[in-house]
């Protein structure tokens, strides 16, 4: 019998998880393994998910599970946000954009939107009508985020917005997307500003190449065009210009937090599908498993894995039980955790051998997806950076 992902560190529940998130994972688990999974290859070679898997997802009731329910969403927590990540990725169907739209775009919605915008986007991304996503990156800005250059000019009831954004997760797919422009450039930091661009609604937007990337294949990844787009001054976030960068610093925890589960997660898995294939995986007339150096291995990893998990379950019940996760903590948990998917891939693919290396084996998949955790959503990098100086 397959080893399963969520149970291969035998860790008792956390305290953050109580009955209806752990309900939530068990359903997200089977509708993702039922309804996304037997079609994961198509989305993978065509490089792009369908608008009916959204749609699938937001009846089943996986997107806005935090978001209250007034407006469409299920009344949770980042805990049970923390259960959907968790089954995609012991599922393996981590190309789905979803936790970027729940626990980062809805929730700067709810925390800055207005109760009209609130009320007009919020029901409407629960139902997988709307896709969010959030632009932040430029070709020439990307962790230095000052040095942005979008420009969002006043005029009139207004904004018209021009610059030019890359890298944008569910970028071809997204038409709710959270644009991080400069309203007046003299202010530096003060002078940023978060404006939605609702994609379908307007004139100038533009979106470039769905980018070819090594991994993630079936996640869009874009370049997104501003040339002159007028949205209303209603679509700004927050009661006045220049709150931007204050917003964006405020919801850094909770979007590192969610790398750092995708990171543990996919360590789960990879070490239950690696457990699998060396007990079954023969060589010099023994199973792989019989060989000292892959006992110790396992073993090494699993002793990893066990300290991460108990790492990544502290701060989820700091961030939703606690008196809040604070960005240091949230930095580190994205930068080790990262770091740690990536050694744990790299070396359960090596207990595959040859077999490891061919794309018909998730763990090859694994291996590439695995990748950019360690430099999206702030670099490992300038993780360390945060961190020194809080010393
Ligand atoms: C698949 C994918 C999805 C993404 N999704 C989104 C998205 O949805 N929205 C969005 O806005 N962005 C997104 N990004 C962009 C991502 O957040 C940036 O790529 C990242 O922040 C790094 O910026 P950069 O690529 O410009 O690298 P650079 O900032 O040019 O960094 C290059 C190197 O220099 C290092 N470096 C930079 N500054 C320092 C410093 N002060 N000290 C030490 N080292 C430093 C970096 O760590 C890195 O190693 C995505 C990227 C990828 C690859």
């Amino acid at each position: 019998m397959a080893t399963d992902p969520a149970t291969v560190l035998q860790l008792p529940k956390p305290a953050w998880a109580g009955e209806d998130v752990g309900m939530l994972y068990e359903m997200a688990t089977r509708f993702l393994a039922d309804e996304i999974a037997p079609h994961y290859e198509e989305f993978e070679k065509n490089e792009i998910f369908d608008r009916e898997s959204w749609r699938k997802a937001g009846a089943a009731g996986l997107l806005c599970a935090s978001m209250p329910e007034e407006y469409g969403g299920s009344g949770g927590t980042y805990a049970h946000e923390s259960a959907i990540i968790e089954a995609i990725s012991h599922v393996g169907v981590d190309g789905f954009g979803i936790a970027l739209h729940n626990s980062i775009v809805a929730p700067y919605i709810l925390h800055y939107g207005s109760e009209e915008q609130k009320k007009k986007w919020l029901p409407r991304m629960a139902k997988g009508e709307l896709i969010g996503a959030i632009a932040m990156t430029e070709p020439g800005a990307g962790s230095d985020l000052q040095g942005i250059k979008t420009r969002a000019e006043h005029d009139g009831n207004h904004y018209r917005i021009s610059g030019s954004k890359t890298f944008i997760t569910n970028g071809q797919l997204a038409n709710l997307i959270i644009v991080v422009t400069k309203t007046d450039p003299t202010k530096g930091a003060k002078g940023t500003s978060l404006i939605v661009v609702e994609a379908d609604e307007v004139e100038g937007f533009e979106r470039g190449r769905n980018l070819d990337k090594i991994g993630l294949k079936s996640n869009d990844t874009s370049e997104l065009f501003f040339n002159d787009v007028r949205v209303p001054t209603s679509n700004l976030l927050g009661h006045e210009a220049g709150q931007g960068f204050v917003q964006l610093m405020q919801q850094l925890p909770q979007e590192r937090l969610q790398i750092a589960a995708t990171a543990i997660a996919s360590i789960e898995r990879a070490l239950a599908l690696t457990i699998d294939y060396v007990k079954e995986r023969k060589a010099f007339g023994k199973a792989v498993m019989e060989f000292q150096n892959t006992q110790f291995k396992l073993a090494e990893l699993k002793t990893e894995a066990t300290v991460g998990r108990v790492f990544y379950n502290d701060c989820v019940d700091r961030h939703v039980n606690g008196g809040g996760l604070d960005p240091v903590t949230a930095s580190m948990a994205k930068y080790w955790l990262s770091e740690l998917q990536g050694k744990v891939v790299d070396q359960c693919l090596q207990l595959f051998g040859g077999y490891g290396y061919m794309n018909e084996y998730p763990i090859a998949r694994m291996f590439r997806d695995a990748r950019v955790q360690r430099i999206y959503g702030g670099t490992n990098e300038i993780m360390k950076l945060l961190i020194a100086r809080s010393l």
